[in-house]
This record gives structure tokens, sequence and C-alpha cells, in this order.
């Protein structure tokens, strides 16, 4: 009997266990694809990448004399009128471990096993299974170095290499066709335009390794944190769709700091930041809903989509390291680390808004939007998180810009007001930005909505008033 393999964010044929164990089974297996709920709510940037991601995976199955069937609906209904369909023995699938798949892909295991069948879940979407992480009196980590420690010299088994096989079953289900899907139909203007800018699939994301480990990696400790300097692996992207494992990096990262790079070191430490977003998550899943520390919920944050922060999401703010990276974010999908920093800080330090407005605009907006990354990164930002920044760490990103862009090579790259020849990538802004925005490259460079040091002062008088 066939197996039914279902994937989700696990995009790739190597270093996968569960695609391994249902070829090594010698039956049948029927690759599938769903998009239910969870897929219908992503915001309108990843489930557009998602898309592409789902045809380049289609294609890659396909070249093995496979198929990916598509279908919409309720993830466990979908199951079970697959394996009514075709006499599916089993359903496999790479484990998530965010709170909403997981809460998901409990009760479909449950519901399969009542109907007799044989579910299994693998790992595979990150380098340790977060309940085998713990501390020294059997407990979860709240701070990421001493996590860092416990795991650093871990043994993690080799990567699997691809399949060379799979067995196909006597005749194929029918599948949907993923244009009529229409995964981009909530992009704003410029959909083609990001998508074009995307990096897909697995072969561009082993190139995307292998380019970082032979250049970027050599000065990652110091390059990373310049946005004007591309100094960093860009796998968050395909980390997210699984087009690349974490192991795969993980091995990568390790070889490099033998052959004596030892950058590599703070990029393994990296892969850690994002186990430990999962780990926390896995532990505290609040983390994603809301204030990981409660006493937060009495502070007054602002609610509401006021003139500020819509100037935050518009990326004219007037604060140049602020509006750059917003602006970056529109048009790439991605956002440098500082950058991410920076904007949070100023949203709900400056801007005194709550974290999950600019929370809920990075998960419409990011093409390596991760739950669980995003949910820790902007609790850090905003305070309320655990191991967060603490309340009177307030980034002036004027005085940022002057460390972390001197030159203001990343200013330019995104802004255009003020300049005699405006970079292109400032000029593509504008032509992907809704007309309704009512901007233009010729417009003068706004003054600043908050100024820096105004914005800190009302922080921190915020803060000390309520007892922070
Ligand atoms: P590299 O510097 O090359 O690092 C390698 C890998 O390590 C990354 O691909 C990523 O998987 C992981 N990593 C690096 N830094 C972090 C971090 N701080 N937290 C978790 N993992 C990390 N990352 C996401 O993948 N998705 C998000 O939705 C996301 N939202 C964020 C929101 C805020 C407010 C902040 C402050 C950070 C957020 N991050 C998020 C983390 C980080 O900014 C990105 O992972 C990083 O910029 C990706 O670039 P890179 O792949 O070139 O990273």
């Amino acid at each position: 009997t066939p197996i039914l393999l279902w994937f989700r964010r696990d995009l790739r044929l190597a270093d996968h266990e569960s695609l391994r164990a249902a070829c090594d089974s010698g039956r049948p297996v029927i690759p599938v694809f769903v998009h239910d709920d969870q897929v219908a709510d992503l915001g309108a940037a990843p489930r557009m990448r998602l898309g592409l991601s789902v045809a380049h995976f289609a294609q890659q199955l396909e070249a093995m004399g496979s198929r990916l069937i598509l279908r919409k609906g309720p993830a466990l209904q979908v199951l079970r009128d697959l394996v009514q369909e075709t006499g599916a023995g089993a359903v496999y699938w790479s484990r998530l471990y965010d709170p909403a798949a997981k809460a998901r892909d409990t009760q479909i295991k449950s519901a399969l096993k009542e109907d007799g069948l044989a579910p299994r879940s693998f790992a595979g979407h990150l380098l340790f299974e977060p309940w085998t992480v713990e501390t020294k009196t059997g407990g979860f980590y709240k701070v990421y170095t001493p996590m860092w420690k416990a795991v650093r010299d871990r043994d993690v088994p080799q990567a699997l290499t691809a399949p060379g096989r799979m067995l196909a079953p006597e005749s194929w289900p029918q599948s949907d066709c993923l244009d009529d899907w229409q995964m981009g139909r909530d992009m704003r203007r410029g959909a083609s335009g990001l998508a074009a800018r995307c990096c897909v699939g697995e072969a561009a994301a082993r190139d995307r390794l292998t380019r970082f480990m032979d250049g970027p990696v050599t000065a990652y400790v110091k390059n990373r944190d310049l946005p004007g300097v591309d100094g960093t692996s860009r796998l968050s992207e395909n980390l997210t769709y699984g087009e690349i494992s974490p192991r795969v990096c993980w091995h990568a990262g390790w070889a490099a700091l033998q052959a004596g790079q030892g950058d590599a070191e703070v990029f393994l430490k990296e892969l850690v930041w994002r186990e430990f977003a999962y780990h926390l998550a896995h532990h505290t899943p609040h983390i994603t809903t809301g204030n990981w520390k409660p006493d937060w919920d009495a502070f007054p944050w602002n609610t509401d989509e006021t003139d500020n922060v819509q100037a935050w999401k518009q990326g004219r703010t007037g604060v140049r390291f602020v509006d750059a990276a917003m602006r970056e974010m529109y048009v790439t999908g991605t956002m440098h680390n500082r950058g991410r920093m920076i904007v949070a800080s100023y949203l709900t330090k400056h801007l005194l808004t709550h974290w999950q407005i600019g929370l809920d605009w990075f998960a419409d907006c990011l093409i390596d939007w991760d739950p669980c990354s995003n949910a820790m990164g902007w609790q850090w930002s905003a305070g309320s998180g655990p191991d967060a920044t603490p309340y009177f760490r307030v980034f002036n990103p004027v005085t940022q810009l002057d460390k972390f862009d001197k030159d203001r090579a990343y200013v330019k790259t995104w802004i255009a007001e003020g300049y005699r020849t405006p970079s292109q990538t400032a000029l593509d802004y504008f032509d992907m930005i809704p007309r309704s925005w009512a901007m233009s490259a010729a417009d003068k460079y706004p003054d600043p909505v908050v100024p820096a040091d105004e914005g800190r002062k009302r922080a921190l008088a915020a803060y000390e008033t309520r007892g922070f």
C-alpha cells in the first residue's frame, strides 16, 4: 500500500528523514501539499513565496518521475480523502514546532490512528528537538547563552543524501492546479518585482550556502552588523520553507570552523538563535500571541493604526535608518537584522506602539517570515520577552546610522528623496507601493515624526511611571 508523504515547510529532497523513510520502505510514495487554513492565514508575501517554493518543488519531483499532489481544504479531511482514493496505509510528515502547527498535527495524528492508519512524524526542521535540550535541573532555557553552551558540542548526525528514486503509485490521484490557488493574490502592487528577487529552491539555497562559506564567512563577525554590506548568508528565506535543512548549514559551519574560519562560530551561534526561538515557543507557546512576561499586559501601548504607525509601515518616518529598513523589506521581502532591531525599537519605544502591530506587519511583508523567530525578535525588542533587551535600552536610530552605515551605503540603496541620482533600488520602492500611499521619489524627505531624543525621553518616562 502507498505512503502519503505530506509536505509542508520541508520542500527539499536532501536531508529529509520522512522522505528517506518512505522511499526506503519499498512502497509507492504519494507526495502531497495541502492548502489548509494555515496556508490561507499566511501574510501576503510569505504566501506568495510559499507558492513559488511549491511550484519549484513540484518540478523537482516530476524530474524524478514523481508528482506533488495539490489539494485544498482542512488537512485532516484532505488526508482522509486521499487515503480513501489511493488505499494508502500510512501518512508521513516532518514535524513543525510552532504552536498552531503543533495543535493541528497532534489532532491529525490521533484521528488518523483512530482510522487504523500509521501516521509517523519525523525530525528535520530543527537541529535539536526542543524537548531534548534541558537545563541541569530539567527545565527549559529562558536565556540564550546557556542554551548555546549546552548544544554547541552536541553530535549532530550527518545530513542524508537525496533518495535516488521514489516508487510511483499505479495511478495518481487528481491534483489541483497551483495557479488556481492564486497564492500571490493579496500582494499589493509589485508582486512580480518581489518574486523576481526571491531565491527559490534547493539548488539555489545550496548555492547561497556555498557562496557564503566561500566568502562572507571570513569577515562575518565584522560585517554581519553592517546593513550596507553583503555580509550574511541570507539563508533565512530558504530555511523558512525547508529548501535547505539546518543540519546542512550546521555541518558547513563546523567544516569552515575546523578549516580555520573562526568567524564561522558566530554563524553557528545564529543558527542556535533560531533553535532558541523554537525552544521558547515549544515550552511557552504564548510567546507567539501575547506578552511573554505578563506584567507587560499593563503597559499602555498604543494599539491604534495612528498616522505615525502608518508612516512607520510606509517608510516615511523621517528617520533614515528606519525608513531605509522598512523600504528594504517592502521591495525585497527581507530586512537586515540590524534594521529589524532598529525599526522594532523605534515602533515600540519611540512610537510607544504595541509590538503586535509590528509583528503583524512583518508577517505580511517578510518572505522569510517565521512564526517563532519573528515573535522572539519582537518581544526581545519591546522588552516583554525572555532574555529581552532591557527597557532603558532605546536604540538611537541616528547614532546607530553613524556606527553601522558610516558611508550611508544602506541609506542610499533605499532612500531616493534628496539624491540627485537615486539608486535603482530606491526608485523601485515607488513602483511597488500602493498609489494610495501618495509618495513620490521627487518629494522632499520628511522631518522626523518623532525625533530620536524626544522619543527616547518619552519612552523612558512611560516605562518609569509604570514601574518597569
Ligand atoms: P545570518 O546572519 O546569515 O544567520 C544565519 C541564520 O541564523 C539565519 O538564516 C537565521 O535562520 C538564523 N538567525 C540569525 N539571527 C537570528 C535571530 N536573531 N533569531 C532567530 N534566528 C536567527 N528571522 C527569521 O528567519 N524570520 C523572521 O520572521 C524574523 N523576524 C525577526 C523580527 C525581529 C523584530 C528581529 C529583531 C529579528 C527577526 N528575525 C527573523 C531574525 C533575523 O533578523 C533573521 O533571521 C536574519 O536577519 C536573517 O538573515 P540571514 O539569513 O542573512 O542571517
